[in-house]
């Protein structure tokens, strides 16, 4: 069944920056709101829209919490009751810990919105002190964009592995779940062609997964304007999920839709004049990205 469709509200704040939520009805009992928590964002992930942007400012708890007020408030009618939230939207929300973690804690609260914890889901690209930091002190669930399974890739294409690197971040994750029950973190993998979906990208994989409980989407890639990347074909999807699951993983495949399913965070926004700047293409994939 085709799923319905995403909406897309876009916020004026008070200084006149703009900020987008997308509410995403997933079934008839799921429908989920992916609030934003930055305007722009800092990050400069290669593949992402939001991130072209650069960092204009932090949202405030009241900005993030809004939103979902907002969505429940005005669209519940349409679309049923918002069931979960993602923090996918605009920005890296670790960047801005604070407020999330405020944000969070009132959309769980139960004289704020009450959403279950586990219904509550932050995404991060990888900040290891914010997101041990989290770990410890918020019960919210945690999504975590992975993206490549070497740190050539992961440099390029997502430039805080540079700071914090794939053993570092995997490492970290293995040492803090040990302390939480029943906790699986979220691995996102958005699938470029020919960058990050080998048969030898799914075995390291599922090498750098072990030991971390975990659930793994992988996603369909979006390609937006001015985008070098391509999307993973599907039946080339498939085969790689077929091998991660063959392995004893957690798989899923997802489309790209803006919500926990897309999970990965950022595909929104509007790139100004002044743009962040594209990096070095490393040179077993110029070719590739260039024909
Ligand atoms: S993918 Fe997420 S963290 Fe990376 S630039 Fe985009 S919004 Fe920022």
């Amino acid at each position: 069944m085709e799923p319905e469709r995403i909406l897309q509200i876009l916020f004026t704040l008070e200084d006149g920056l703009v900020i987008e939520t997308v509410v995403i009805p997933c079934n008839r009992d799921r429908t989920t709101v992916c609030v934003s928590s930055q305007v722009g964002c800092a990050m400069n992930c290669q593949f992402c829209y939001t991130g072209r942007m650069g960092l204009r400012r932090n949202l405030t708890a009241g900005e993030i919490v809004e939103q979902a007020v907002f969505a429940r408030r005005l669209l519940s009618a349409e679309v049923g009751s918002i069931t979960n939230v993602v923090f996918m939207g605009m920005g890296e929300p670790l960047h801005n810990i604070e407020n999330v973690m405020k944000a969070a804690d009132i959309m769980v609260h139960e004289q704020g919105l009450h959403f279950s914890p586990r219904k509550v889901t932050v995404s991060t690209s990888g900040l290891v002190p914010q997101l041990r930091r989290f770990l410890n002190e918020c019960n919210c669930a945690l999504a975590v964009s992975l993206n490549a399974t070497t740190n050539e890739v992961r440099n390029w294409i997502m430039p805080i592995n540079r700071k914090y690197n794939l053993g570092l971040l995997l490492e970290t994750l293995r040492q803090e779940l040990r302390f939480k029950r029943n906790y699986k973190v979220l691995f996102e993998y958005v699938m470029l062609a020919g960058i990050n979906d080998s048969t030898e990208d799914a075995k390291r994989l599922i090498e750098l997964v072990k030991g971390i409980p975990c659930k793994i989407n992988l996603i369909s890639f979006n390609p937006h304007s001015g985008s070098q990347f391509r999307s993973t074909p599907d039946a080339k999807m498939i085969e790689f999920r077929n091998i991660l699951a063959e392995a004893g993983c957690i798989v899923f495949l997802r489309p790209s839709r803006g919500d926990d399913q897309m999970a990965a965070c950022g595909q929104l926004g509007k790139p100004g004049e002044t743009q962040a700047p594209l990096f070095r293409i490393p040179a077993q994939f110029q070719t590739l990205l260039e024909t």
